[in-house]
């Protein structure tokens, strides 16, 4: 039985006082214990937010992290930094970061590779653009992204990774794929998984979807099959809607 995971992608938002106050909100009501909650927030508010989630079961993620332990590197974050402060998961290969800060698929199986290293949780996106789905070619970019994420993976290592199915054209525009064309997707992500390893280690990687959940879409996807999770953007900015999703 895989358990579901629903992460909160803060993006480049919330201060740290902005974000202890987000994490109070968070905190009051009580969380269904069957979902694993994953807070990513900015670099900056990691320390604050790993005390001021201490006891509430909630989990801690980074949002993007370099391969090096340290080295001259100006401006990035290395996975010893994020393990010191505690942190349980890191975002790698967010559409964003493929789009704005060049983040290549063999840079993102280098930062995958090294975050398993370092016992930190991988959340790998994978996604098309609307051009790629239009022109009948989401399905081999999909399983193109996956496989090279994954080169020279230990099977052993597959259940500690997430893999997010993130849709290009649905992050942060308001449109959603259809739960039925997110669930065919997560499956192809399954099966490749499956071609690549075996059958016992396809059941076991947990697989979200991204682009546009709210309240309102949050139980039609999780419902489906080869759904077990999701990783939210705009919506974990607002406590109210972030709980109504966990809680779906
Ligand atoms: C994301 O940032 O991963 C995301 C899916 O954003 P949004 O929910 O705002 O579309």
């Amino acid at each position: 039985m895989r358990k579901p995971i629903i992460a909160g992608n803060w993006k480049m938002n919330k201060t740290i006082s902005e974000t202890l106050e987000l994490i109070e909100a968070l905190k009051a009501p009580k969380f269904d214990e069957g979902v694993e909650v994953v807070l990513a927030v900015p670099f900056t508010s990691l320390s604050e937010a790993k005390k001021a989630l201490e006891g509430t079961g909630i989990k801690l993620a980074a949002q993007n992290m370099h391969w090096e332990e340290q080295g001259a590197f100006t401006g990035e974050i290395s996975p010893l930094m994020l393990k010191e402060i505690g942190v349980d998961y890191c975002i790698i290969g967010h559409s964003e970061r493929r789009q704005y800060f060049n983040e290549s698929d063999e840079r993102v199986n280098k930062k995958v590779k090294s975050a398993l290293k370092h016992k930190i949780r991988p959340i790998v996106c994978v996604g098309e653009t609307l051009e790629e789905r239009e022109g009948g070619q989401a399905e081999k970019i999909v399983k193109e992204q996956v496989l090279k994420a994954l080169e020279g993976i230990d099977k052993g290592d597959i259940e500690e990774i997430v893999i997010a199915y993130e849709p290009i054209w649905a992050i942060g525009t308001g449109k959603t794929a259809s739960s039925d064309d997110a669930n065919n997707m997560c499956r192809l992500i399954r099966e490749v998984i499956g071609n690549k390893y075996d059958d016992t280690t396809k059941e076991k990687i947990r697989i979200q979807y991204g682009g546009s959940v709210k309240p309102s879409n949050i139980k039609e996807l999780m419902e489906k099959e080869e759904i077990d999770g999701a990783l939210v953007g705009g919506a974990s900015l607002v406590a109210e809607d972030f709980i109504k999703i966990v809680n779906y």
